[in-house]
């Protein structure tokens, strides 16, 4: 098999932050992510590679230099820090440069194969001027301004949040750009407790189940494009939903959560539009569910992918 007739996966697991005992964060679910492709089946369709780093130029591109300048020296107060809930170092802004990298590459690279994935980033809750919720850069907002910079052909770009969590920094970027789209599906009472509005909303009650979720999912999609025809898809696809999810609240199933997957990817790649993936949060008391919902998920772009290729 050709390199490119390969789904191109960017991760960045060896620039894990090494965190404080017991902070809640799974920082080592995208190593075993990355292990799991690695070593199964999927291995021999996919390509995985290391992203370089978002540089200064593309960051700035969303982000204010004032904030750029602070997460680069270490020069954040503890406020903006205790928002972040990561501690500040160097490995903290590498990581999160190589994050957004992974983004902007896998960007660029479903623009000329029309799917490829981050198996890192969703990095939804940051503002231009400002980090929160274990989010400092925004990986999506800026791969997209970084993809919308390259090619004429890219004006147009929606963004599809299910993160179980509200796209909070999302919709504030969007809010003064016309040309990106901001679209969440969430729980309405949980993390970011002040919602920032975006494009288009769709806040369900706690315990929502497999059926209702894909319902609304779908019929948001349907009222998003009659608001905008994208020529680039961001896909958020947070595994936080989950019925088993420390802080989701939604009682999606595997089951469900595959065929939530399946929804949007098949839905866009039908229309020819082009999708970069995001994995986002997960929270599960067993890192192994989370693994397992972002490996489904690219198990199914990977499906999607070869499909297209063989023009089934
Ligand atoms: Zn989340």
């Amino acid at each position: 098999m050709r390199t490119s007739e390969k789904l191109k996966l960017y991760y960045c697991d060896t620039f894990e932050l090494p965190l404080p005992e017991n902070h809640r964060f799974p920082m080592a679910k995208y190593t075993l992510l990355r292990q799991r492709i690695a070593s199964g089946d999927l291995a021999s369709h996919c390509e995985l590679r290391v992203p370089p780093p978002a540089s200064d130029d593309e960051i700035l591109l969303v982000h204010d230099a004032d904030y750029l300048d602070r997460i680069k020296s270490g020069q954040l107060t503890s406020v903006q820090l205790r928002r972040i809930g990561f501690p500040w170092s160097p490995k903290m802004v590498e990581r999160s440069r190589r994050s957004t990298g992974a983004t902007i590459s896998a960007a660029l690279s479903a623009v000329n194969d029309g799917l490829s994935a981050n198996l890192a980033g969703g990095t939804h809750h940051a503002f231009a001027g400002s980090g929160q919720g274990y989010c400092v850069f925004n990986d999506v907002c800026v791969a997209a301004k970084a993809i919308q910079r390259q090619h004429q052909s890219i004006k147009k770009v929606m963004v599809i949040d299910c993160d179980v969590h509200q796209g909070n920094g999302t919709s504030g970027i969007a809010r003064n750009d016309p040309t990106l789209f901001a679209f969440s599906v969430h729980c309405n009472e949980n993390y970011p407790f002040q919602k920032t509005d975006g494009d288009l909303d769709i806040a369900l009650p706690p315990g929502t189940q497999d059926v209702e979720y894909l319902y609304q999912l779908k019929t948001g999609i349907d009222a998003a494009l009659d608001q905008m025809t994208p020529d680039f898809i961001f896909y958020i696809a947070g595994a936080d939903p989950f019925v088993g999810d420390r802080l989701g609240k939604l009682g999606l199933t595997k089951p469900g959560l595959r065929r939530r997957d399946e929804l949007v990817i098949n839905y866009f790649r039908d229309l020819e539009i082009p999708i970069a993936i995001s994995m986002a949060g997960g929270y599960a008391p067993e890192i192994e569910d989370i693994v397992d919902i972002h490996f489904k998920t690219i198990e199914i772009a990977s499906e999607r992918f070869s499909k297209d290729r063989l023009g089934l």
